[in-house]
């Protein structure tokens, strides 16, 4: 069994993480429930954080907080001075309740609308990411009739694509994201935003994709958009001030998965942007990144309850949760791979293949495919392992099975980050039905 930060197993196999036992916690909280080892939050955002600083480089490491969303996470992100990418107006509004400093926050998005835009001008945020030429009109109508300045960056598509799954790969020409940088695109939205009395260009974004296990693909569009960079200072006299390239660092899902550790993606990206910052004569840039996946994915374990068992003689043995793609539904939708483990049992023998279903009333509903467990029992808990990224974000009611609860653990202490949904939360925004019925005769 592969071990994620803090996660031990005491002598009567109970999984333990950040110091407190994982069966405590179901019994406290009930399941299912996403617990957070914020050690291990802590350890990664130091990991980028602390490359840069080393190394002497000003820098912004931007947590992308569309992988787990909500007050208490932007808040202990604030705690160890990330910086926040949010993309839509319900994530901005959630940081700002939480009290994150407007100054250190991004905004993303393909089709900000109009409201969103204002919100982030009536926050003051630090940075919008400017995805296309509407959004550039836009910005223009708002700056203008306030008379209030925004930083901005520009996204570009610099056509590098990273190896990774298809469906979530965002760097390549073909794309909804940005400018494209090589069919002159780009150039005309910088030219539309250069001289604009409010809006002030700081450089380029570019975000190439998910799950990256390597560096060539940062160094390559690093090189592209400082080529880019060059052309305009020499055209027009641009300095740019920072370049942002993305998140998309790899985590460990399973034993296929071989991440890198943080500081050798920012070592490497440091080296890239420094050879082009000779090759072009320009000044050194901030370096900003975007980690998502990579702070909160791995500290994450969903902890679920079996239930019913079925087998399918000579074919499969399913064990069904009480949770499933209603709180995870990358399987389904990426065919996303996990371990896990039974909690209660997790120093037991695993000579049993499973395969795990959730509740949902949809035959793709399936968590893992053929995993190798312990003897699983109705009653038993099973920890899925990595699921701390895209899970509680993508959550959905599907079924109006209530989101789950979410817990924080840190040295043997635990609290409540989202209470579980009630029955009663469901139907909150429901309103009865009272247009008139027209008469059956
Ligand atoms: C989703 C996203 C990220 C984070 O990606 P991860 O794979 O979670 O690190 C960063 N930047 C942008 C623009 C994104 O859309």
């Amino acid at each position: 069994m592969h071990f994620y930060g803090t996660q031990s197993v005491t002598n009567d196999g109970h999984l333990m993480i950040g110091g407190v036992d994982t069966v405590e916690l179901s019994r406290t909280y009930g399941t299912p429930l996403f617990i957070y080892d914020l050690e291990l939050i802590r350890k990664r955002a130091r990991g980028f954080i602390d490359t840069f600083n080393r190394l002497g480089i000003k820098a912004e490491v931007a947590y992308a907080s569309k992988a787990f969303s909500c007050i208490a996470i932007y808040q202990l992100a604030n705690e160890e001075r990330l910086s926040l990418d949010v993309v839509s107006g319900g994530e901005l509004y959630t940081a700002i309740k939480s009290g994150f400093p407007a100054e250190r926050i991004h905004f993303h998005g393909n089709n900000k609308s109009y409201a969103e835009l204002e919100l982030a001008f009536d926050t003051k945020i630090g940075c919008i990411v400017v995805d296309n030429f509407y959004e550039i009109e836009l910005l223009k109508q708002i700056s203008e009739a306030r008379k209030q300045p925004m930083r901005i960056l520009l996204r570009v598509t610099p056509g590098v694509e990273a190896h990774t799954h298809d469906f979530i790969t965002t760097g390549q020409a073909d794309s909804k994201f940005g400018f494209d940088l090589n069919n002159g695109q780009a150039d005309e939205a910088f030219q539309k935003v250069v001289n604009h009395p409010y809006i002030q260009l700081l450089g380029l974004h570019c975000h190439i994709g998910s799950q990256i296990f390597e560096t060539d693909g940062f160094s390559l569009a690093a090189g592209k958009l400082m080529q880019k960079i060059s052309i305009w200072k020499e055209q027009n006299q641009f300095e740019c001030t920072v370049l942002n390239l993305g998140g998309g660092f790899g985590i460990r899902y399973t034993e296929e998965d071989h991440p890198l550790e943080p500081q050798v993606y920012v070592e490497e990206m440091i080296k890239t942007v420094q050879e082009n910052v000779k090759e072009y004569k320009l000044s050194m840039p901030e370096i900003w990144i975007e980690p998502g996946r990579s702070l909160v994915g791995d500290a994450g374990t969903s902890l679920y309850t079996i239930g019913s068992q079925k087998t399918v003689p000579n074919i499969r043995e399913y064990i069904a949760v009480d949770g499933g793609m209603s709180d995870n539904i990358r399987p389904a939708l990426y065919d996303a791979k996990y371990e896990a483990t039974i909690a209660n049992k997790a120093n037991e023998q695993r000579n049993f293949t499973y395969t795990v279903a959730g509740k949902l009333c949809e035959s793709g509903d399936k968590l893992i495919i053929d995993g190798v467990l312990q003897k699983a029992e109705p009653g038993d808990l099973l920890a899925v392992f990595c699921t701390g990224a895209y899970g509680y974000s993508m959550a959905s009611n599907y079924n109006r099975v209530p989101r789950p609860a979410v817990v924080f653990v840190e040295s043997g202490e635990h609290q409540l980050a989202i209470q579980r949904e009630s029955y009663e939360d469901l139907v909150q925004n429901d309103l009865p039905f009272t247009l008139n019925k027209v008469s059956v005769k």
